[in-house]
């Protein structure tokens, strides 16, 4: 343009170019508008300054270089010609040109901002829909990452697209070549080891005019989380992390082929916690709770590495241990874990102690298998429970024996009631202060056809273990239900209950029942209850206790003193008799101890206008001191022994050799048919 228009100049005079400066020129005009091009298209902006400076260089540069290039030369001899445009209208031709051009420009620039503008805004409208977008978008050309939203920003913990690795690569190092809408898992490489399990969805994409894919990233790793949580449950304990039965189960299997293919010996351990109930009741289920994940840590503190311990479930558990000289390792491992379970417990502010039973059964001597391995050590721990608290004992063939004895018992027990071998005897209570027989309490009897008479205290036992207590008591309620309504004088009748008959559907129904079906007045039965009652579910038996209370039934506190014998029972049920258990009365001569309790309850029963039975009353001394203290019933041999009611038809009285005196009034009973 430049030289062109120089070239169109009419005048009187030469023009001569230095052609140094002509190139000069030109390189300058081609360099520089060459270098605003490639900034503009660098970084193309909404004012593009830089290219526009060294656009406007080069044009400077090119017309004030080309300016020095030029020389005028004045030739008089040249004229003007008269065609040449004249000063006036070029002025005017000029001054037009320039506003044209000077409007179309604007025109552009005004037409150009609206298509920045609008462009601006589509731009913005998908990164705000790309943004918005819960998962993170990743945009590539190939391996190399063009564009990504704000979520994956976050989630690969970076600040801004500039920060983001190029290389998708180090992104997500071991992302599989992925097929359009497969879904795969891989590791995110985050920002400073932001890393995070992913997966990653594939969708192609045409982009600005180029083939692209665009990656779906969904952060993953909640859910794997959840997933290895359950996984975790499924093997352990939620409580106290420890493995659970079934990964018990898998380990001694495991370890038993283990033990047989090195021709080693192998031990199992089960362990069950003494008292741990105890504290569950007194303290409540998140102390019992708190109790258990202590054992737990203090089990596995005492286990070596390769010995397993497991949860079994409630206060059980169980460890594996392999090798070693077998049971000399068990036992002296056993002996561990007394030690370690003996200091006492934080228990919320206070502290409690318990103690463990061990059952140990030792591969291959006392089983070839895991399931018969469990099972004596079950035995023996068995064994140990009943034989005190805190014991250690090895399976023995002759447990096995006991067991089969059992198990043969509880069967003969089962058929016993259909067979007739069951039968009522009956003690009769006195007055301590007039000596007359005030009622009677019946105890059931078991003849087995084989091993004679059975011992209560064993077949109730057995009973409450078999869940057969609930027929029995109900047996022994009606049948002694139906004999009191046939006495005369109508004395009182007791009858046990025990506490597995609390937990029976409908107690009251059965009671009221019974009482309705054999015509005894309520007023005359009298139902023997335990501590244990009150202590294992006390709400729910309170509950059964007042609505028996509210039949007209009476209800006595049997045994008092072996349990934990609290004072708050009393608050908690307002109990109609008092039964001070055989134990004490049986020491009360020799040991003052024995005498300090009963006083006590003696005093508790008068403090609180409650009468107070003494149980097991062999000799005169006993009957005396009982007397001294001012106790109100009395009950045992010295009276009479327990026997059919047919024994005391007509008369009763003390009719046993070992008593020192008749003691009782005799009181006619009659019998009607
Ligand atoms: P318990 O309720 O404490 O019954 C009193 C026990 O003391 C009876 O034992 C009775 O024979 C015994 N006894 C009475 N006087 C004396 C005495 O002067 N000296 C001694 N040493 N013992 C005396 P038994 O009949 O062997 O019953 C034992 C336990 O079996 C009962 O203790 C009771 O807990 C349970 N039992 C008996 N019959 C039944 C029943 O029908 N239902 C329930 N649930 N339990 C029963
Ligand atoms: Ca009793
Ligand atoms: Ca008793």
């Amino acid at each position: 343009m430049h030289y062109i228009g120089m070239s169109a100049l009419n005048m009187a005079g030469w023009l001569v170019w230095d052609r140094g400066f002509v190139l000069v020129s030109i390189a300058l005009g081609i360099v520089l508008s060459a270098a605003a091009l490639a900034e503009h298209r660098r970084k193309p902006a909404l004012i593009p300054w830089r290219p526009a400076l060294l656009f406007t260089l080069a044009i400077c540069g090119l017309h004030f270089t080309a300016m020095a290039a030029a020389g005028i030369y004045p030739d008089p001899q040249l004229a003007v010609p008269a065609e040449a445009i004249g000063s006036g209208t070029l002025t005017v031709a000029v001054v037009a040109m320039a506003l044209i051009i000077l409007s179309i420009s604007f025109a552009m620039v005004l037409f150009d901002r609206k298509l920045a503008r609008n462009a601006a805004e589509e731009t913005q409208r998908i990164k705000a829909f790309a943004d918005a977008a819960i998962e993170g978008l990743v945009v590539t050309d190939g391996d190399r990452v063009v564009d990504a939203n704000l979520s994956f920003l976050r989630l690969a913990g970076y600040e801004s697209l500039e920060a983001l690795p190029s290389a998708l690569a180090d992104l997500l190092p071991d992302l599989d070549p992925l097929a359009d809408g497969v879904a795969t898992e891989c590791r995110l490489t985050g920002a400073a080891g932001r890393d995070c399990d992913v997966e990653v969805l594939l969708r192609p994409l045409h982009w600005r005019g180029a083939e692209r894919q665009v990656l779906a990233v969904r952060d993953i790793s909640e859910r794997k989380e959840a997933a290895a949580r359950i996984a975790h449950l499924a093997y352990h304990d939620a409580l106290t992390g420890l493995p659970n039965r079934a990964v018990f189960n898998d380990h001694l299997a495991r370890a038993v082929i283990r033990a047989a293919d090195a021709r080693e010996p192998l031990a199992v351990l089960c362990v069950d916690l003494d008292g741990f109930k105890a504290v569950n009741d007194i303290h409540g289920h998140p102390a019992g709770d708190e109790l258990l994940i202590e054992v737990a840590h203090r089990l596995r503190a005492v286990v070596r590495g390769d010995e397993l311990v497991a949860r079994l479930g409630g206060d059980e558990f169980a460890i594996v241990q392999q090798g070693g000289s077998q049971p000399g390792h068990a036992g002296l491992l056993s002996e561990r874990i007394v030690g370690a379970l003996a200091e006492p417990f934080a228990v919320g502010v206070q502290t409690a102690r318990i103690s463990a039973s061990i059952g140990v059964a030792v591969f291959p001597a006392n089983a070839d298998n895991p399931l018969d391995l469990v099972r004596n050590a079950d035995m023996a721990l068995y064994r140990a429970k009943a034989e005190g608290r805190g014991l250690t004992r090895f399976y023995e063939a002759a447990m096995d024996e006991a067991l089969r004895q059992r198990r043969q018992l509880e069967a003969d027990l089962r058929l016993a009631l259909a067979n007739g071998e069951l039968r009522l005897h009956y003690q009769p209570l006195a007055e301590l202060g007039s000596g007359a027989i005030i009622g009677f309490e019946a105890l059931l009897r078991w003849t087995h056809p084989q091993l004679g008479a059975i011992s209560p205290e064993m077949f109730v036992r057995l009973a409450e273990e078999s869940g057969l207590i609930v027929k029995l008591g109900e047996w022994v309620l009606r049948e002694a239900c139906g004999e009191a309504a046939r006495w005369t004088p109508a004395l009182k009748l007791s009858v046990n209950l025990s506490p597995l008959q609390f937990l029976q559907d409908d107690l009251v129904g059965a009671i009221e029942r019974v009482l309705g079906d054999t015509g005894l007045d309520p007023a005359r039965l009298e139902l023997e209850v335990t501590e244990g009652l009150l202590i294992k579910d006390a709400p729910g038996a309170l509950a059964i206790l007042q609505r028996l209370k509210a039949l007209g039934v009476q209800i006595s506190m049997d045994d008092f003193g072996t349990g934990y014998s609290s004072l708050s029972y009393f608050r908690m049920f307002p109990f109609d008799k008092v039964k001070i258990d055989r134990s004490f009365v049986g020491d009360m001569i020799a040991n003052p101890q024995a005498m300090a309790i009963i006083r006590s309850v003696i005093g508790l029963g008068h403090g609180l206008g409650v009468p107070v039975v003494a149980e097991g009353v062999e000799t005169a001394a006993q009957l005396e001191a009982l007397r001294a203290e001012g106790c109100d019933q009395v009950q045992g041999y010295l009276i009479a022994r327990p026997n059919p009611i047919g024994h005391f038809e007509g008369v009763v009285m003390d009719r046993s050799p070992e008593a020192e005196a008749p003691t009782a009034k005799v009181v006619p009973i009659r019998r009607r048919a």
